[in-house]
Protein backbone atom coordinates (compact mmCIF):
# COMPACT_ATOMS: atom_id res chain seq x y z
CA UNK A 1 0.00 0.00 0.00
CA UNK A 2 1.11 3.38 -0.86
CA UNK A 3 1.50 5.54 2.08
CA UNK A 4 3.05 8.39 1.12
CA UNK A 5 1.34 11.98 1.22
CA UNK A 6 1.94 14.97 -0.22
CA UNK A 7 4.03 16.08 3.25
CA UNK A 8 6.78 13.10 2.28
CA UNK A 9 7.37 14.97 -1.04
CA UNK A 10 9.23 17.50 1.86
CA UNK A 11 9.50 21.43 0.67
CA UNK A 12 10.11 22.27 -3.32
CA UNK A 13 13.22 23.39 -4.38
CA UNK A 14 13.72 27.43 -4.52
CA UNK A 15 14.18 28.04 -8.84
CA UNK A 16 15.30 31.81 -9.19
CA UNK A 17 15.55 32.98 -12.55
CA UNK A 18 16.75 35.93 -13.76
CA UNK A 19 15.84 37.84 -16.92
CA UNK A 20 12.17 37.65 -18.02
CA UNK A 21 12.72 36.95 -21.51
CA UNK A 22 11.45 35.10 -24.23
CA UNK A 23 14.18 31.75 -24.29
CA UNK A 24 14.26 31.66 -20.08
CA UNK A 25 9.93 31.84 -20.13
CA UNK A 26 9.86 29.27 -22.79
CA UNK A 27 11.95 27.11 -20.80
CA UNK A 28 9.83 27.61 -17.79
CA UNK A 29 6.94 26.97 -19.85
CA UNK A 30 8.69 23.14 -21.10
CA UNK A 31 9.37 22.93 -16.78
CA UNK A 32 5.86 23.29 -15.80
CA UNK A 33 5.10 20.65 -17.88
CA UNK A 34 7.25 18.34 -17.10
CA UNK A 35 7.72 18.99 -13.74
CA UNK A 36 5.05 21.03 -12.16
CA UNK A 37 5.44 20.20 -8.54
CA UNK A 38 9.47 20.60 -7.76
CA UNK A 39 10.12 24.24 -7.81
CA UNK A 40 8.60 27.57 -6.46
CA UNK A 41 9.52 29.96 -8.88
CA UNK A 42 10.30 33.70 -8.73
CA UNK A 43 11.53 35.54 -11.80
CA UNK A 44 12.94 38.74 -11.52
CA UNK A 45 13.08 40.69 -15.17
CA UNK A 46 14.72 44.23 -15.04
CA UNK A 47 12.21 45.46 -18.20
CA UNK A 48 8.74 46.90 -16.41
CA UNK A 49 6.69 44.19 -18.70
CA UNK A 50 5.65 41.08 -18.26
CA UNK A 51 7.27 38.36 -21.37
CA UNK A 52 6.52 39.73 -24.66
CA UNK A 53 7.26 38.74 -28.49
CA UNK A 54 11.12 40.97 -29.07
CA UNK A 55 10.56 39.54 -32.45
CA UNK A 56 7.27 41.71 -32.35
CA UNK A 57 8.83 44.71 -31.95
CA UNK A 58 9.39 46.15 -35.49
CA UNK A 59 5.36 45.92 -36.18
CA UNK A 60 4.84 47.81 -33.00
CA UNK A 61 7.27 50.80 -33.90
CA UNK A 62 5.55 50.52 -37.47
CA UNK A 63 2.12 51.61 -35.57
CA UNK A 64 0.55 47.80 -36.79
CA UNK A 65 0.28 46.10 -33.58
CA UNK A 66 0.07 47.61 -29.92
CA UNK A 67 2.46 46.42 -26.58
CA UNK A 68 -0.70 44.57 -25.45
CA UNK A 69 -0.83 42.34 -29.00
CA UNK A 70 2.84 40.76 -28.27
CA UNK A 71 2.71 40.17 -24.93
CA UNK A 72 3.33 36.18 -24.67
CA UNK A 73 2.68 35.84 -21.16
CA UNK A 74 0.20 37.94 -19.30
CA UNK A 75 0.21 38.70 -15.48
CA UNK A 76 -2.40 36.13 -15.03
CA UNK A 77 -0.15 33.27 -16.26
CA UNK A 78 2.09 34.02 -13.77
CA UNK A 79 -0.09 33.85 -10.80
CA UNK A 80 -1.93 30.76 -12.47
CA UNK A 81 1.08 28.96 -12.56
CA UNK A 82 2.03 30.54 -8.71
CA UNK A 83 5.51 32.35 -10.11
CA UNK A 84 6.49 34.84 -8.05
CA UNK A 85 7.34 37.85 -10.77
CA UNK A 86 9.12 40.90 -10.36
CA UNK A 87 9.39 43.16 -12.66
CA UNK A 88 11.41 46.31 -13.52
CA UNK A 89 14.06 45.05 -11.25
CA UNK A 90 17.60 44.25 -11.91
CA UNK A 91 19.91 41.62 -10.17
CA UNK A 92 22.91 43.00 -9.67
CA UNK A 93 24.31 40.58 -7.28
CA UNK A 94 24.69 36.84 -7.14
CA UNK A 95 25.86 35.54 -3.27
CA UNK A 96 27.03 31.82 -4.48
CA UNK A 97 27.86 31.28 -0.24
CA UNK A 98 24.46 32.40 0.40
CA UNK A 99 22.86 31.17 -2.84
CA UNK A 100 20.65 34.27 -3.26
CA UNK A 101 20.42 37.27 -5.98
CA UNK A 102 19.95 40.56 -5.12
CA UNK A 103 18.35 43.36 -6.89
CA UNK A 104 19.31 46.80 -7.56
CA UNK A 105 16.48 48.25 -4.87
CA UNK A 106 17.78 45.74 -2.17
CA UNK A 107 14.93 42.62 -3.24
CA UNK A 108 16.47 39.33 -2.17
CA UNK A 109 15.63 35.64 -3.28
CA UNK A 110 17.09 32.15 -1.73
CA UNK A 111 18.05 29.64 -4.27
CA UNK A 112 18.53 25.85 -4.74
CA UNK A 113 18.69 26.36 -9.03
CA UNK A 114 19.47 29.51 -10.57
CA UNK A 115 19.28 30.27 -13.70
CA UNK A 116 20.50 32.91 -15.99
CA UNK A 117 18.65 33.83 -19.06
CA UNK A 118 19.83 37.23 -19.41
CA UNK A 119 19.79 37.62 -22.83
CA UNK A 120 22.42 40.17 -24.57
CA UNK A 121 22.96 43.68 -25.35
CA UNK A 122 22.36 45.23 -28.46
CA UNK A 123 26.44 46.66 -30.07
CA UNK A 124 26.73 50.22 -30.09
CA UNK A 125 29.14 51.64 -32.33
CA UNK A 126 32.53 52.41 -30.08
CA UNK A 127 32.59 56.15 -31.54
CA UNK A 128 32.68 59.33 -30.12
CA UNK A 129 29.16 60.81 -29.59
CA UNK A 130 27.34 57.59 -29.15
CA UNK A 131 26.14 58.82 -26.12
CA UNK A 132 24.81 61.47 -27.20
CA UNK A 133 20.67 62.41 -26.43
CA UNK A 134 18.96 60.93 -29.02
CA UNK A 135 21.19 57.72 -30.25
CA UNK A 136 19.34 55.04 -29.20
CA UNK A 137 19.61 50.99 -29.73
CA UNK A 138 16.52 48.34 -30.80
CA UNK A 139 16.16 45.87 -28.39
CA UNK A 140 13.23 46.72 -26.09
CA UNK A 141 10.27 48.23 -25.58
CA UNK A 142 11.81 51.26 -23.92
CA UNK A 143 13.66 51.83 -27.27
CA UNK A 144 10.32 51.66 -29.37
CA UNK A 145 8.74 54.04 -27.27
CA UNK A 146 11.63 56.36 -27.74
CA UNK A 147 11.41 55.95 -31.52
CA UNK A 148 7.87 56.99 -31.16
CA UNK A 149 8.25 59.80 -29.26
CA UNK A 150 11.19 61.06 -31.64
CA UNK A 151 8.99 60.76 -34.45
CA UNK A 152 6.24 62.89 -32.85
CA UNK A 153 9.00 65.81 -32.16
CA UNK A 154 11.50 65.14 -35.25
CA UNK A 155 11.73 65.12 -38.87
CA UNK A 156 14.73 63.52 -39.52
CA UNK A 157 16.14 59.66 -38.18
CA UNK A 158 19.28 58.12 -39.38
CA UNK A 159 19.41 54.17 -38.87
CA UNK A 160 23.04 52.61 -39.16
CA UNK A 161 22.92 49.03 -40.05
CA UNK A 162 21.63 47.87 -43.03
CA UNK A 163 20.79 44.76 -41.72
CA UNK A 164 17.55 43.17 -41.08
CA UNK A 165 16.63 45.13 -37.56
CA UNK A 166 17.95 47.83 -39.13
CA UNK A 167 15.73 48.23 -42.05
CA UNK A 168 12.80 47.01 -40.30
CA UNK A 169 13.39 50.18 -37.44
CA UNK A 170 14.10 52.27 -40.70
CA UNK A 171 10.36 51.53 -42.18
CA UNK A 172 8.85 51.78 -38.71
CA UNK A 173 9.83 55.28 -38.56
CA UNK A 174 9.50 56.18 -42.13
CA UNK A 175 5.79 54.73 -41.24
CA UNK A 176 5.58 56.99 -38.33
CA UNK A 177 6.74 60.08 -40.78
CA UNK A 178 9.87 60.33 -40.67
CA UNK A 179 12.53 60.83 -43.37
CA UNK A 180 15.06 58.10 -42.91
CA UNK A 181 18.41 57.68 -44.09
CA UNK A 182 20.47 54.09 -43.90
CA UNK A 183 24.17 54.65 -43.29
CA UNK A 184 25.19 51.08 -44.03
CA UNK A 185 29.09 49.55 -44.27
CA UNK A 186 28.82 47.16 -46.44
CA UNK A 187 28.66 47.13 -50.50
CA UNK A 188 25.12 46.53 -50.92
CA UNK A 189 21.58 45.44 -47.97
CA UNK A 190 21.77 42.41 -45.87
CA UNK A 191 24.82 41.38 -47.61
CA UNK A 192 24.56 38.05 -45.09
CA UNK A 193 20.96 37.19 -46.22
CA UNK A 194 20.93 38.16 -50.02
CA UNK A 195 23.56 38.75 -52.65
CA UNK A 196 24.00 41.73 -54.65
CA UNK A 197 21.05 41.61 -57.54
CA UNK A 198 18.43 40.35 -54.96
CA UNK A 199 19.92 43.56 -52.48
CA UNK A 200 19.40 46.12 -55.30
CA UNK A 201 16.04 44.95 -55.84
CA UNK A 202 15.14 45.46 -52.36
CA UNK A 203 16.92 48.63 -52.28
CA UNK A 204 14.92 50.55 -54.95
CA UNK A 205 11.92 49.00 -54.02
CA UNK A 206 12.11 50.92 -50.67
CA UNK A 207 13.77 53.93 -52.41
CA UNK A 208 10.68 54.13 -54.28
CA UNK A 209 9.01 54.40 -50.88
CA UNK A 210 11.22 57.59 -49.85
CA UNK A 211 13.54 55.48 -47.73
CA UNK A 212 17.54 56.75 -48.51
CA UNK A 213 20.64 54.71 -48.60
CA UNK A 214 24.51 56.01 -47.89
CA UNK A 215 26.41 52.31 -48.73
CA UNK A 216 29.92 51.36 -48.08
CA UNK A 217 29.69 54.21 -45.48
CA UNK A 218 31.88 54.43 -42.47
CA UNK A 219 30.41 56.12 -39.11
CA UNK A 220 33.60 57.06 -37.86
CA UNK A 221 31.64 60.05 -35.43
CA UNK A 222 28.47 60.96 -33.72
CA UNK A 223 27.42 64.40 -33.73
CA UNK A 224 25.19 66.87 -32.55
CA UNK A 225 23.05 69.12 -34.86
CA UNK A 226 19.70 70.67 -33.66
CA UNK A 227 17.76 68.62 -35.88
CA UNK A 228 14.43 70.66 -37.06
CA UNK A 229 11.46 69.85 -35.42
CA UNK A 230 8.64 68.93 -37.10
CA UNK A 231 6.46 71.92 -38.19
C1 LIG B 1 13.34 43.96 -33.19
C2 LIG B 1 13.84 42.55 -33.05
C3 LIG B 1 13.49 41.59 -34.00
C4 LIG B 1 13.94 40.27 -33.87
N1 LIG B 1 13.56 39.36 -34.81
C5 LIG B 1 13.95 38.07 -34.68
C6 LIG B 1 13.53 37.09 -35.61
O1 LIG B 1 12.82 37.38 -36.58
N2 LIG B 1 13.93 35.80 -35.40
C7 LIG B 1 14.71 35.44 -34.32
O2 LIG B 1 15.04 34.26 -34.17
N3 LIG B 1 15.13 36.36 -33.44
C8 LIG B 1 14.78 37.65 -33.58
N4 LIG B 1 15.21 38.59 -32.68
C9 LIG B 1 16.08 38.15 -31.57
C10 LIG B 1 15.25 37.54 -30.43
O3 LIG B 1 14.32 38.49 -29.96
C11 LIG B 1 16.20 37.14 -29.30
O4 LIG B 1 17.07 36.16 -29.81
C12 LIG B 1 15.44 36.59 -28.11
O5 LIG B 1 14.61 37.58 -27.56
C13 LIG B 1 16.44 36.09 -27.08
O6 LIG B 1 15.72 35.64 -25.94
P1 LIG B 1 16.37 35.72 -24.51
O7 LIG B 1 15.33 35.25 -23.53
O8 LIG B 1 17.69 35.04 -24.53
O9 LIG B 1 16.68 37.26 -24.28
P2 LIG B 1 15.67 38.49 -24.18
O10 LIG B 1 14.39 38.24 -24.90
O11 LIG B 1 16.49 39.68 -24.54
O12 LIG B 1 15.34 38.53 -22.62
C14 LIG B 1 16.31 38.78 -21.64
C15 LIG B 1 15.66 39.60 -20.55
O13 LIG B 1 16.54 39.61 -19.43
C16 LIG B 1 16.49 40.88 -18.85
N5 LIG B 1 17.70 41.07 -18.04
C17 LIG B 1 18.98 41.23 -18.48
N6 LIG B 1 19.83 41.36 -17.43
C18 LIG B 1 19.05 41.28 -16.31
C19 LIG B 1 19.34 41.35 -14.91
N7 LIG B 1 20.58 41.51 -14.45
N8 LIG B 1 18.30 41.25 -14.03
C20 LIG B 1 17.03 41.07 -14.47
N9 LIG B 1 16.71 40.99 -15.79
C21 LIG B 1 17.71 41.09 -16.69
C22 LIG B 1 16.41 41.82 -20.04
O14 LIG B 1 15.91 43.08 -19.63
C23 LIG B 1 15.44 41.06 -20.95
O15 LIG B 1 14.10 41.43 -20.69
C24 LIG B 1 14.79 39.92 -32.78
C25 LIG B 1 15.15 40.89 -31.83
C26 LIG B 1 14.71 42.19 -31.96
C27 LIG B 1 15.13 43.21 -30.95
Amino acid sequence: MDMSTPMDKGPRMKLVMVGNGMAGVRTLEELLKLAPDIYDITVFGAEPHPNYNRILLSPVLAGEQTMNDIVLNPLDWYSDNKITLHTGKKVVKIDRRARAVETEDGTRAEYDRLLLATGSNPFMLPVPGADLPGVISFRDIADVDAMVQASSQYRHAVVIGGGLLGLEAANGLMKRGMDVTVVHIGPWLMERQLDEPAARLLQKSLEEKGMKFLLQKQTPELVSSPSPARG
